[in-house]
């Protein structure tokens, strides 16, 4: 893949914003810090975080089995997907392919950055057509997303369907692996070595249970990470982020044990689902949420909400008519949901 020629040129050229942390990186030794403007007086937050995010990226790698040079640490999912589009696509001039229904964020992205988005149904599998993908995307398509487990429908994309993009697609094949932890699958970060066209992004938002924090996470290979890298805020994981992300990472077998937990919530759900009537349609689901089919989401969505649940309303996504999602709660959450749903 050659880099140059997918990175925009002004992005390629672009020398990064050199922050006082950057130009001072020795942190063994006793220094007096006078270099950056900072309030001298210890508060615990008077000092930037480090712009490289160097001990956050340490935990990481040991977890994932990448190098630290291959993650990009974001604010959010959101923030890493943003600075894809603005490192790869020139406005008005290039696109990029998603799948539909998926994750709402791209094409808002898309939009924000004036990149046209094609979008391709997935089939009644909710899988990719990846001949009608291939043959939507041309010269100027830098990027196709996914999304696996997809959000909305829950199931994991057929690895020999991304397989055949990845070999097949000249652009950044994403893929979006937000509830990776809740999956059989292995991830993709796995033969990040294989692809330099893969990329990969996940997040403390789901299974860690971090949503609160923002913490975004991108795999992929270290000379695109690094022109990332040289784009991004260079302060934008702040301090109290940083430090929590670290705690919570390096005690993983209590992330681990809640996962497994939420998993086996969604198995019961799952069961005592199939008895109420007036769903249709359960999708398997290798996520944290099961998207059901009813008679009639608008009025059941409605009903549901009188009795104090929100639940998410999908009804209007492409392929999924009458559609309701719901995230699997605490056990006790989700018995008083089914307990509603039997009266309904
Ligand atoms: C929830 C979710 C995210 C997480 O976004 P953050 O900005 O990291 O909180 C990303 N992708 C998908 C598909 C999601 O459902």
């Amino acid at each position: 893949m050659d880099l140059q020629k997918i990175i925009r040129p002004n992005i390629w050229k672009m020398a990064p914003y050199s922050s006082a942390r950057d130009e001072f990186k020795d942190a063994v030794g006793d220094f007096v810090f006078l270099d950056a403007n900072e309030n001298p007086f210890d508060n615990s937050l008077n000092r930037y975080p480090d712009p490289m995010q160097t001990q956050l990226k340490v935990v990481l790698s040991k977890l994932k089995g990448v190098e630290t040079n291959q993650i990009l640490v974001g604010n959010g999912s959101d923030e890493v997907l943003d600075l894809l589009f603005r490192a790869v696509c020139e406005p008005n001039v290039d696109n990029v392919l998603t799948i539909a229904p998926s994750y709402g964020m791209y094409s808002v992205l898309a939009n924000l950055n004036a990149v046209e988005n094609r979008l391709q149904l997935l089939d009644a599998d909710f899988q990719p057509k990846v001949e009608e993908i291939l043959s939507k995307v041309d010269a100027r398509t830098k990027m196709i997303f996914l999304c696996s487990p997809n959000n909305p429908t829950g199931n994991d994309i057929i690895p020999e369907k991304i397989v055949q993009l990845l070999e097949n697609f000249d652009g950044f094949v994403v893929i979006d692996e937000a509830y990776i932890e809740f999956s059989n699958q292995n991830s993709w970060i796995e033969v990040l070595n294989d692809y330099p066209n893969l990329v990969v992004t996940q997040t403390l938002s789901k299974a860690v249970g971090l949503a609160g924090l923002r913490v975004g996470l991108l795999y992929a290979n270290k000379d695109f990470v690094g022109i990332l890298n040289k784009i991004k805020p260079p302060y934008n994981v702040n301090v109290l982020s940083q430090a929590k992300a670290v705690e919570i990472l390096k005690d993983y077998d209590k992330v681990a044990a809640a996962t497994a937990l939420i998993v086996e919530e969604k198995k019961k759900m799952n069961e005592a689902l199939k008895e109420i009537s007036f769903i249709q349609k359960i999708y398997p689901s290798a996520a944290n949420f099961i998207l059901i089919e009813v008679d009639d989401a608008n009025s059941r969505y409605e009903q549901v909400l009188a009795a104090g649940f929100v639940l998410r309303n999908r009804t209007k996504d492409p392929l999924c008519k009458n559609c309701l999602r719901i995230s699997v709660g605490t056990p006790s959450e989700n018995e008083a949901l089914l307990n509603l749903l039997k009266t309904l």
